[in-house]
């Protein structure tokens, strides 16, 4: 029997009814939902087998308490998750994040984010997320070892290389990620690729710190030369001064354009001359220090620091958010538009908040979702994962040739499912793009 056609806005008042509370979810889904709804209406097989209204609920998902003591014998109790959200196309893939602000919303929304980045990168990886409500700020390397000692004891029964394999996010390096292996190993036993983003003595993978502020850059000179368009010349503004911010200015200067700005949660420098290797050298030290803002900078180099501010009135020709989700708002994206900005490509995960993504779409923007142009660092996770498997190394240089070709491949990929009257949209292509993968696959394994 065929099921009914799906409405976009009672399918979100129902599914909000089912989750309550859960707001940053709601945002990723209801971003979504108006670009899928067409393509599921027109497929009755996707219809009949409830692939909507499955894919939003995630298989399962994991809460645990983590306790550990820090430097002064003092017991604490922080709340660990792990998101299994969506396994059709591959294990479970997705990064740990520790950050007071984590929540189930938040890993549901990056979990249900991940499952259509994975697809999209062509490697068979599904989705998830997890991480804890811990602040490592202020706390000791020792303090910090112990934490991730304690969540690897309850994460290990649900996570292997064939199961689940976690990655870095916010607050989780290569450090925390060796503590995490390393008690895995103890646990189990088992030296086996579960985590990626491991350090290249014991598996990790070259070119994996650069891969999504590289792949971020690469999307976006698609997106110019898919315009006839190069990036020689323009000024781009960034936001963040972490992982992905520094690495897509590095490969942003390199590639011929003027990074201007660089921020952090205190505030943002801009540099009218334009960032050097050297200056983001400085930089990486700078934020190496825990707490340390990047206020110095101004006086280091010649720029200015505005206290509390974003990049986003500052003049420029794009601008690539970096930093975190929700952080360009409305009047963001205002200035932007008003100062003559011509594209603007996600490095962080939905930074871009929905009446801020409608002034861009009607003032008719090119602009890439994070879901298709921060890919690059879940794909060479997917190649160290392949590298575990085999028990090799790539060379960096084969690697670079890798993460060029997908960055390439998610573009052209997301071009042609958006490909519209007005244009190309690539959010609706990537998120057309991913789910016909995901739910082919879903309708295949059947239901129940
Ligand atoms: P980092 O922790 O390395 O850096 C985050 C940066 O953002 C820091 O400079 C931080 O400043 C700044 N920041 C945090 N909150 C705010 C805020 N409210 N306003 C302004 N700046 C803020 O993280 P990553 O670079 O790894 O990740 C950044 C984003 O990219 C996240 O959304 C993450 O999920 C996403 N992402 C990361 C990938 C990766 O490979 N690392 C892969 C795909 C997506 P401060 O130092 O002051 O805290």
């Amino acid at each position: 029997m065929t099921q009914q056609k799906i409405d976009p806005n009672t399918f979100m008042s129902q599914l909000k009814e089912r989750t309550p509370g859960e707001d940053a979810f709601h945002q990723a889904v209801s971003e979504v939902i108006p670009d899928l709804v067409p393509v599921v209406n027109d497929t009755p097989e996707f219809r009949d087998a409830a692939i909507l209204e499955r894919l939003v609920e995630p298989d399962r998902t994991i809460t645990f308490r983590v306790e550990w003591r820090d430097d002064h014998n003092v017991p604490h109790v922080n709340r660990g998750h792990r998101v299994q959200f969506n396994a059709a196309i591959g294990p479970y893939k997705g990064g740990l994040r520790f950050e007071p602000s984590v929540n189930t919303s938040i890993l549901k929304f990056l979990g249900f984010e991940q499952t259509f980045k994975n697809a999209l990168t062509g490697l068979p990886m599904g989705g998830g997320k997890g991480g804890a409500d811990f602040d490592p700020t202020g706390r000791s390397e020792a303090e910090i070892m112990r934490f991730c000692q304690s969540f690897m004891v309850e994460l290990h029964r649900h996570i292997g290389p064939d199961v689940d394999i976690p990655a870095g996010d916010i607050n989780v390096g290569p450090q925390e990620i060796g503590w995490m292996f390393g008690a895995y190993r103890r646990i189990t036993n088992q030296f086996e690729g579960v985590l990626t983003g491991k350090g290249l003595s014991f598996g990790g993978s070259q070119l994996r710190t650069e891969a999504t502020g590289y792949g971020v850059v690469q999307f976006l000179c698609h997106m110019l030369a898919e315009q006839g368009d190069r990036i020689d010349g323009k000024t781009i503004a960034i936001s963040g001064a972490g992982n992905v911010a520094t690495f897509a200015a590095e490969l942003a200067i390199e590639t011929g354009g003027t990074v201007v700005t660089l921020s952090d949660s205190k505030g943002v420098i801009h540099d009218k001359a334009g960032l050097t290797q050297d200056k983001i050298d400085w930089v990486r030290d700078r934020k190496s220090r825990a707490g340390a803002s990047l206020e110095a900078y101004a006086e280091t180099f010649d720029a200015t620091w505005h206290e509390g501010k974003a990049p986003w009135d500052i003049p420029c020709d794009v601008a690539l958010p970096c930093a975190t989700q929700n952080e360009l708002g409305r009047a963001g994206a205002k200035s932007l538009i008003d100062n003559g900005c011509k594209a603007i490509v996600e490095g962080a995960n939905m930074p871009t908040t929905a009446d801020a993504k409608q002034a861009i779409h009607e003032a008719g923007i090119l602009y890439a979702p994070g879901k298709a142009a921060n890919a690059g660092g879940v794909a060479v996770s997917g190649l160290e994962i392949n590298q575990n498997r085999q028990r090799r190394h790539q060379s960096r240089a084969e690697l670079a040739e890798a993460l060029k070709a997908i960055m390439q491949d998610i573009h052209d990929t997301c071009a042609e499912a958006g490909q519209g009257k007005a244009g190309i949209d690539y959010a609706r292509g990537a998120h057309i793009a991913g789910f016909r993968k995901v739910a082919q696959a879903m309708y295949a394994a059947g239901v129940g």
